[in-house]
């Protein structure tokens, strides 16, 4: 039975019903709903190059499965404690001395994906009345779980081409803010930090008493100099929070498996978060993580190398539309490209070009505003798929853009 919303209140068979405003309010990921319009299409016969999704196209390797499945078979098919299994834990906490970080189990809480990573950061953190850094465009997550929360979320522009103006940043900041987000390899822009601007964002950190939360769910697929993390600077790990998770590069998205690596301040107050909510990360699943992280790394490095030289296809190929202009992005697997010139000879809007691409040409990306507004002049295309298949998509994006 269909019910029509009126603010926060909706009508239903039983009558009218009033909904929490800050869940009515509360945005969804444009990408899944792209996905979702794309797979309407692809019901009606019609064939669709998927460049929205923020997943690799590679198989899980078969290791991780086989560590899963040994794992159900041995019956780890029950609840586990909160935080994460003490397997799992001590295993990222020796694996963070590969980005230059000391820590421990107990710094450790293991999630269903690190979505709820940044979702539990943030709640445990923000009061209304808040201010947060948060880049932008970014991944929808950090504004709409800070709205939700009652902060404010206050943008900070990434630049596809020159990242992150750290002077203009700086400007930003008021007695009110609590907390810088920052993402690097970036989604959407695949920009990725320089250690210079790391260390000039670490210092404001402390200067100002700010805490950050560093995302780095794409390292493993930076395509320079391994990045450090913020966290490896002199005094950050006691104000910062790591995230990262298994999704992006062992190919695991539908496993659900996430971390944060914090202070033990912090970690205390989010786990009671974990335990309130999911209760814990399934074990099976866990388990998976543990060989991902100790098992061979070749399946990493031959993505790794795969998305780097889609990269440059796509890059050169977006290059070569007249009047678009694309950046080579640091790492992650997205291209970010500067449509504007396109928009202004059209007169229209980066929500409609998207919607036209995929309606009318069969070439699924995302409006750069489902990032933020300094997204208006940009769509995401995550390069996730064959080279064969973003051939496809490129000679089609070019007939589109191009005449
Ligand atoms: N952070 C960023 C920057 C992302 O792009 C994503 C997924 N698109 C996530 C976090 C969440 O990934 P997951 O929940 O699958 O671990």
């Amino acid at each position: 039975m269909g019910t029509a919303l009126d603010g926060c209140t909706t009508t239903t068979t039983a009558g009218s019903v009033r909904l929490a405003r800050r869940v009515v309010e509360l945005g969804l990921e444009g990408a899944f709903e792209v996905f979702a319009a794309a797979r309407r299409l692809e019901a009606a016969g019609r064939h669709v190059v998927h460049l929205e999704a923020g997943e690799p196209d590679f198989p899980t390797p078969p290791h991780i499965i086989e560590a899963g499945v040994r794992a159900l078979r041995d019956g780890m098919t029950h609840y586990t404690t909160s935080n994460g299994t003490a397997e799992l834990r001590a295993a990222i906490a020796r694996s963070m001395a590969d980005r230059g970080v000391l820590a421990e189990p107990a710094n450790v809480i293991v999630t269903p994906g690190s979505k709820l990573a940044v979702f539990h950061v943030l709640t445990a953190l923000l009061e209304p009345g808040d201010d947060v850094l948060l880049p932008d465009p970014a991944y929808p997550a950090y504004a709409a779980v800070t709205t939700f929360v009652g902060a404010r979320a206050v943008p900070y522009l990434v630049d596809a081409e020159s990242g992150v103006d750290v002077d203009a940043l700086a400007a930003l900041i008021t007695p009110k803010t609590r907390v810088l987000v920052i993402n690097s390899p970036h989604n959407p822009t695949g920009h990725a930090l320089a250690p210079a601007a790391l260390a000039r964002l670490a210092e404001l950190a402390e200067r100002h008493d700010l805490i950050v939360i560093s995302d780095e769910i794409y390292r493993q697929l930076s395509f320079g100099e391994t990045p450090i993390s913020i966290a490896s600077l002199p005094g950050m790990a006691e104000r910062t929070a790591v995230i990262d998770g298994f999704s992006k590069a062992y190919a695991m998205t539908g496993w659900r498996l996430g971390y944060g690596v914090m202070p033990v301040w912090l970690a205390d107050q989010v786990g009671k978060l974990v335990n309130n909510s999911v209760a814990c990360t399934a074990p099976f699943v866990q388990a998976a993580g543990v060989a991902a992280l100790e098992g061979p790394q070749d399946a990493v490095a031959t993505m790794r190398d795969a998305f780097r030289a889609r990269r440059d296809f796509i890059v050169e190929a977006i290059n070569a539309i007249p009047g678009v202009r694309c950046a080579t992005p640091g790492g992650a697997f997205y291209v970010f490209p500067d449509v504007r010139a396109v928009l202004t000879s059209r007169g229209t809007s980066v929500e409609a070009l998207a919607k036209e691409l995929l309606e009318t040409h069969g070439v699924a990306c995302v409006a750069g505003t489902a990032f933020g507004g300094n997204g208006r002049g940009a769509l995401r295309f995550a390069y996730t798929q064959s080279r064969a298949d973003l051939a496809t998509a490129m000679t089609r994006v070019h007939a589109a853009l191009g005449a």
